[in-house]
């Protein structure tokens, strides 16, 4: 038995089901599971103090693109819409291999960790060169995050009236061949799961009818869930309207994409029949407010989707599109996105935060995390409120109304991923100098 007394927090947010915030909280972590929190907790084994600390659940992230970590503030991809910005990139990342995914995903994981996330999701639907969703998976493992890697495909390329250059698109039979693969070899159904495999056909845009209806069989007959890009923006509606002659939201209906083991990324044009559709349907969200200001997408209409009842999930989106990777940044940007579209009162710190934390959960179908509760798993964010970027603030809510934006600790499963400011799993400096490298290979520099 391996016990961490957390103790002594300036606050513990706890985000649980009577979202209370305890001062001066302990939390007790025991065998990977959080085993009581309160005040005047004792333990036999290691005490870490939280002083001057406010102590959140870790964040989760609902949407990400680590292989796009490689490409960060490409010259032509800076100021375009998302279907010429994909055009630019794609050759780009069709030389990409298996070294470069496995260290872009390091890189990208390192980033979320600091920035106090503990489960994230990654959506990665290209596979040039001989990479394999298993090379993300590897870098998962080697840093410690739960993770929850979806296998992503393209089938649709250019010649045949797709997005994507003919060489990123792979044959449909393939696909769902290797989307069993890697379900049989990773997936775990269990509790406290480190690791969850979905399955992800990129966007409407890019896979077949055919596909999209296969894979929610597939991921049906599997018990896992389904993930793709869905009404992004005004380009992607008209795609829609002419090629299949309905809204997103019908398409998604039609062919078996909604539900509670289905969640779409963006979502920023979904119109009232289609958030009721979500609600009724449970079907969930993953928001990316940073890509959808940074490709000029629009604001998704949160406010209305949270009122009616829809599950929603914060994601950092590619670091192609936003080219930030930090999920609190992310939580304080769709908090300010929706105080722009509907004032000031829209939306408060505390919901950002729930977004964040246990919306993102919910979102990745787990009742396992994102609260800090007796019997959760010990996922755990320790965040320093007492230097410059927080001083003089009255309140917890500062956390995202100033900062920091990087944790001082970071726990999952009970086990330190970052530790005083710094990644204490990995050789960081190492993986960025080989980020470098590859970058500026990439670049043919
Ligand atoms: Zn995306």
């Amino acid at each position: 038995m391996s016990e961490i007394l957390i103790r002594g927090a300036a606050c513990v947010v706890t985000m649980n089901d009577r979202r209370e915030e305890i001062s001066g909280g302990d939390i007790l972590v025991r065998d990977g599971e959080i085993a009581a929190v309160g005040t005047g907790l004792t333990t036999t084994g290691a005490t870490v103090s939280a002083s001057g600390c406010v102590v959140t659940p870790g964040l989760v992230n609902t949407h990400h693109h680590l292989y796009q970590s490689l490409t960060r503030a490409v010259p032509g991809a800076q100021d375009a819409l998302l279907f010429g910005w994909l055009e630019t990139l794609y050759p780009i990342w069709g030389r990409m291999g298996p070294g470069d995914i496995r260290v872009s995903a390091l890189a990208g994981l390192a980033e979320l960790a600091l920035s106090g996330c503990t489960l994230t999701s990654d959506h990665l639907y290209l596979y040039p060169n001989g990479a394999r969703l298993d090379d993300t998976i590897d870098a998962a493992r080697e840093i410690g995050l739960r993770f929850h890697p979806t296998r992503g495909a393209m089938s649709i390329g250019e010649s045949a009236g797709g997005l994507p250059p003919d060489s990123l698109v792979e044959n449909e039979h393939e696909i769902l061949e290797d989307c069993i693969r890697v379900i049989d070899s990773f997936h775990d159904s269990n509790p406290g799961a480190m690791i969850r495999v979905g399955v992800a056909p990129c966007s409407p845009f890019s896979v077949s009818r055919e596909l999209m209806r296969d894979a929610a069989l597939l991921a049906r007959d599997k018990g896992v869930m389904l993930h793709t890009h869905l009404a992004e923006n005004a380009e992607d509606i008209a795609y829609s309207m002419a090629r299949f002659g309905c809204r997103p939201g019908q398409y998604a209906e039609e062919l078996g994409w909604t539900g509670p083991d289905v969640w779409h990324a963006h979502c920023v044009m979904l119109d009232a029949p289609e958030i009721a559709l979500f609600a009724r349907t449970r079907t969930g969200v993953a928001h990316c407010p940073c890509s959808n200001c940074r490709l000029g997408s629009g604001i998704a209409p949160v406010r209305a989707m949270r009122d009616a009842g829809v599950s929603v999930g914060l994601g950092v989106d590619g670091s192609a599109s936003n080219d930030s990777g930090n999920l609190v940044a992310e939580a304080r940007q769709a908090m300010l996105l929706q105080r722009v579209a509907r004032g000031a009162d829209a939306m408060s710190a505390r919901e950002a935060l729930e977004i964040a934390t246990r919306g993102g959960a919910a979102v990745l179908g787990r009742d396992d995390c994102g609260r800090i509760a007796p019997g959760m798993r010990a996922d755990i964010a320790i965040w320093d409120v007492s230097g410059v970027e927080s001083a003089g603030s009255w309140d917890p809510a500062a956390l995202l109304l100033a900062g920091p934006t990087r944790v001082r600790d970071l726990y999952v499963e009970g086990r330190a991923v970052v530790r005083d400011g710094e990644v204490a799993t990995i050789d960081l400096p190492a993986v960025l100098a080989d980020q470098r490298r590859r970058a500026a290979a990439l670049a043919g520099i």
